[in-house]
């Protein structure tokens, strides 16, 4: 039977979940519409691994394949090691027989439970649920509302010395190779190393004919001159020095990059004490948070604290994630995240913050060179022509190649920390040697599919964008890079399968096709954004925080390739800070308008695939609501005493019951909501008022990352009268 999936998550979505659902469900119940929810939170994945729920992740994965598929994705954590170990604990604090985290997979249980264990890091979810390209766009009416409550963009200062520093050569993006294949095949990862050892890296890697394949290196010993050099930069010229790496969706590859940061910031430290960290299992990788936190356990951890204490005084200023906390951007490797940093950091006057809490020009370190040119294109135009203003400027969505895990770079089974000196081969079933790397003990190598049915799906998806929108569409494709160099190709073979007639349809290296959008923004004109899977991620941050603020007001669809429908919330991510502001006031910042959008067209989808016209009624009542919502600036504020997330929730459901008693389409339905609607109506002075009272005061959700059900639905529901309408339905 057709129903819709709404998933449970973490952090601020699961915690707005506990509101909005009840109200989305009991809407749904009248029109006929089945909502069922499946845990994919952090959590609910850990526990699934050992058999202590069920696996809703396999489950809707399976799903994805079928067209009945049709998922409401709330953003969830991808979780770092760090927050891994945290959530260990706390569902072993509620009683959960959950093993330790193995520091080491030393004997034969220790590497099956860290396997286990390996499966919930990371971005462990999206390559699973995203079984089609993505089409993120900031909806007409958000624009609207965008141009006439324009948030500000700061302008950077007069002599700004904000800049981004990155690799020249010798990283991802310079030592690339890549190859189309002819025909299916049996690929293998073997390194070769200098003493004519062979160790095979990755036996079996499964390929189809016209799938991508690369494989590149990040050499270390470049890396560190690099480092050394932007921390001279940085010192030199007075501003921060902070890194923007990407450690939750490359899991394996950037946490290394970070703890070479970390390494090369306290080169001394790691010198001098660099084996009595190893010996009790502190490693750069993790931060400087859990190294700190480590050190009390040590025979010399107060000289060794001295001496970081010492560092940080000598070397360049650090950028702060929380200045009073005294959380460093060296601190967690998933705390500064680049998609979300960087334009947060443009959208601040290219400033972060420092120790003492003020702010400061930055060198933003960013250090493989393949998208930083993007970051670093945007600081020179707003340098140069001022900050972009929300009330004039277009917009730029994007139609992102994602499907079947495509361009999923540095994570997963194909990314390799070198154990030693030699060359690292990809051979063909037949022996023959397809892409090979000279490596050094420690440089990063990573291979990368991309398969053709996604990217023949993400051209056609492009051209009907293009043509929907009467919008010219830009493929950001860099035909120096050798894996956008196979992409063109099939660019080129594909985009004559479609009717392209005026339409204005370019391929452009990513830094020209930024300037290109940018100078197209600034003049009120809009440009598709035809990316791979980075620059999907990045894109729909950048764009949707310069030009409306956040990316949380994104209508974000993924066409299943199997015909269904996989309903993204926003762009963005699950709010961490969200919850800090929660737990310590009663008040909820996060603004749900990417549940409404994608609540609409998983209705839509519903009416049709079930046949079922009311699923459409109740589609297009929460799409008049949501306007009037957005007309009526019902979305939270970010400070205690306004509005917060529940009482943008009670505004949503007020204006959505009173469109469901207008309309005329569905008399039955219309009737059903006539009380609620008036009682609704009434009541508003009482439940804002309740809603209000609330605010103020530490709340208690009874856990962070497995709330507990009760006391997080009462924090989330507290107001009686609106509890009561509702139940009346
Ligand atoms: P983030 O969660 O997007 O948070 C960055 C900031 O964006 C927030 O602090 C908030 O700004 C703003 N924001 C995002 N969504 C919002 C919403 N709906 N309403 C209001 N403000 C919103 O990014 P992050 O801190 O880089 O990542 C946090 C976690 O989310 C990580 O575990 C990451 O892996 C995960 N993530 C998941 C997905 C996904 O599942 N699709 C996508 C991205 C990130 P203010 O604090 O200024 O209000
Ligand atoms: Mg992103």
């Amino acid at each position: 039977m057709a129903k819709i999936i709404y998933t449970h998550t973490d952090e601020a979505p699961l915690l707005a979940t506990y509101s909005f659902l009840p109200i989305v469900s009991a809407y749904a119940k009248k029109a006929g519409v089945g909502i069922e929810t499946r845990d994919i939170s952090l959590a609910g994945r850990i526990l699934a691994q050992f058999g202590l729920a069920d696996d809703a992740l396999s489950e809707l994965g399976e799903l994805t394949g079928h067209p009945e598929a049709n998922i409401i994705k709330l953003p969830n954590i991808s979780a770092s090691v760090p927050q891994l170990k945290a959530a260990i604990k706390e569902l072993q604090e509620k009683g959960y027989a959950l093993p330790d985290y193995p520091e080491s997979a030393s004997d034969t249980h220790g590497s099956i439970v860290r396997a286990k264990y390996a499966k919930a890091v990371g971005s462990v979810v999206n390559p699973v649920l995203r079984q089609g390209n993505s089409d993120r766009r900031a909806p007409l009416s958000v624009k609207a509302y965008a141009r006439k409550h324009p948030h500000v963009n700061k302008p950077f200062g007069e002599s700004s010395k904000t800049a981004v520093a990155t690799m020249s050569d010798h990283d991802f993006k310079h030592n690339e190779k890549s190859v189309t294949l002819a025909a299916d095949d049996m690929l293998t990862i073997t390194l070769e190393t200098a003493d004519g050892e062979k160790k095979v890296l990755l036996p079996e890697l499964r390929v189809l004919a016209g799938e991508v394949v690369d494989a590149t290196s990040l050499q270390v010993s470049e890396l560190h001159k690099f480092l050394r050099d932007a921390l001279a930069q940085a010192k030199a010229s007075g501003v921060l020095f902070s890194v923007h790496l990407k450690a939750t969706m490359m899991k394996v590859s950037d946490p290394i990059i970070f703890g070479h940061v970390v390494q090369a910031y306290f080169s001394d430290i790691f010198a001098k004490y660099g084996d009595d960290l190893a010996a009790a299992g502190l490693s750069a990788n993790d931060g400087l948070g859990s190294i700190l936190s480590g050190l009390p356990a040590l025979p010399n951890g107060t000289e060794i604290e001295k001496a970081f204490e010492a560092a940080l005084e000598a070397g360049p200023r650090l950028s702060y994630v929380n200045s009073d906390k005294g959380i460093t951007n060296l601190h967690v490797p998933s705390d500064v995240i680049v998609d979300a940093s960087m334009p947060a950091m443009i959208r601040n006057g290219g400033k972060l913050w420092g120790a003492d809490g003020g702010t400061d020009d930055t060198l933003a370190v960013i250090p493989d060179s393949s998208y930083a040119g993007v970051y670093a294109t945007v600081i020179e135009d707003v340098k140069k022509n001022g900050p972009l203003d929300p009330a004039t400027i277009g917009t730029v969505p994007n139609v992102g190649l994602m499907a079947q895990a495509a361009e999923e770079y540095g994570s997963h089974n194909k990314t390799f920390e070198i154990p030693a000196d030699g060359t690292v081969t990809v051979t063909n079933a037949a022996g023959e040697v397809l892409l090979s790397h000279q490596v050094a003990a420690g440089d990063i190598w990573r291979a990368c599919q991309t398969k053709d049915i996604p990217v023949r799906d993400w051209v056609r998806l492009a051209v009907a964008r293009a043509r929907d929108s009467k919008t010219p569409a830009v493929f950001w494709l860099d035909e120096n890079r050798a894996h956008d160099a196979e992409l063109i190709k099939k660019v080129r073979a594909y985009l004559p399968e479609h009717d392209t007639d005026g339409l204005e349809i370019k391929i452009l290296a990513p830094d020209q096709a930024t300037a290109y959008s940018l100078e197209r923004i600034r003049a009120g004109l809009d440009t598709i954004s035809v990316t791979g899977n980075v620059l999907r991620d990045y894109n729909t941050d950048l764009f949707p925080i310069l030009e409306v603020g956040t990316s949380a007001k994104m209508l974000s669809i993924v066409p299943l390739i199997a015909g269904g429908g996989l309903f993204e919330t926003g762009a963005g991510g699950s709010a961490p800070k969200h919850v800090q502001q929660l737990v310590s006031d009663n008040y909820l910042r996060w603004d749900s308008l990417g549940e409404f959008f994608a609540l609409v067209p998983s209705l839509e989808q519903y009416a049709a695939y079930a046949k079922a016209p009311a699923a459409r009624v109740l589609a297009d009542a929460l799409d008049r609501a949501t306007a009037t919502f957005l007309e009526a600036d019902r979305s939270p504020g970010r400070k205690l005493g306004t509005l917060d997330n529940r009482g943008s929730h009670f505004y949503l459901a007020l204006y959505w019951a009173q469109e469901l008693a207008a309309q005329t389409e569905d008399a039955g339905l219309a009737d059903a909501f006539k009380n609620l609607a008036e009682t609704l109506t009434a009541a508003e002075p009482a439940i804002v008022s309740e809603l209000a009272a609330v605010q103020g005061k530490p709340a208690d959700i009874g856990g962070y990352y497995l709330p507990d059900d009760e006391k997080a639905s009462a924090v989330m529901r507290p107001s009686k009268t609106f509890n009561e309408a509702l139940a009346s339905l």
